[in-house]
């Protein structure tokens, strides 16, 4: 696991001959002046589904951090929409709380990086999540000169996580995702006035088998990026400003 002083702040100045310009200071030991050129930092946000990756990216947004987002399952609930066979092949694996096929995925970020702007940081979410996800992600990583991102998981606690799926509700018609408990009109959407559905991969069956996986699949990715010494661990528990607050703390300091 990576340390950060959470007492350093980081100002970024601009750029200068296409590379960012890092100067750290120091607070506690007053003014600790070092510079080093780097390229924008990337970072693969992972945590139990539920864990609130989706609101920490949003409120990461509002806070006017620059960043291109590459979300893998919010794309593939997308292509799950479409009215062909690829589409319900989709529609029903994501159902079941199983992977996608490894080639659809590879074919499917080396889409989206070949059009996502790489001046700025990139926030992978849920992706990659095997270790065959890994080698693909650091070939194009290479391939375009970027930074090998760096793993942040957002810890929370497998009983929150179940309490936090059970209650979410999607609309069908705007995405936009509410906790059941909190809604005063539990059938239509407050902002667009859309169907509210439950997901089908946030239905028991569904979620049992996605911790199975994400167990499965995060033991692999944790060592992978540990040993790297690129793996850092955010406290998810508590208010979504105050876990807003330790991503932040963490993006500008890894
Ligand atoms: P998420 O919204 O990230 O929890 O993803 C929802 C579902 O999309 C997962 O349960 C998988 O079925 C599929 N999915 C998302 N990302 C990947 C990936 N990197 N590889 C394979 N399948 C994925």
């Amino acid at each position: 696991m990576l340390d950060y002083d959470p007492n350093l702040t980081t100002v970024r100045l601009g750029s200068y001959r296409g590379r960012i310009i890092r100067i750290d200071l120091d607070i506690s030991f007053g003014l600790r002046f070092g510079y080093n050129t780097l390229m924008p930092k990337n970072y693969i946000l992972f945590g139990y589904p539920g864990a609130g990756k989706s609101t920490q990216v949003d409120l990461l947004r509002e806070a006017g951090v620059d960043f291109s987002l590459i979300s893998i399952g919010k794309l593939l609930r997308e292509m799950a929409k479409r009215d062909d066979s690829l589409g319900q092949k989709i529609g029903q694996t994501m159902a079941s709380g199983e992977l996608l096929d490894e080639f659809l995925i590879e074919a499917l970020v080396k889409d989206i990086l070949r059009d996502t702007d790489k001046t700025k940081m990139i926030i992978f979410d849920g992706y990659p999540r095997t270790l065959a996800q890994i080698r693909g992600m650091e070939q194009f990583c290479q391939e375009y000169g970027l930074d090998q991102p760096t793993l942040l998981c957002l810890k929370i606690t497998k009983e929150e996580a179940v309490k936090r799926l059970s209650d979410r509700r999607v609309c069908s018609k705007c995405r936009n995702n509410y906790g059941y408990s909190r809604l005063i009109d539990k059938v239509k959407c407050p902002s667009c006035g859309g169907e509210l559905i439950q997901r089908e991969d946030d239905k028991p069956s569904a979620i049992e088998t996605r911790f199975d996986l994400f167990d499965l699949q995060f033991g692999v990715i944790r060592h992978h990026y540990e040993a790297l010494g690129k793996y850092v661990e955010i406290d998810g528990l508590g208010t979504e400003q105050e876990v807003h607050g330790r991503m932040m703390v963490a993006i500008s300091h890894i």
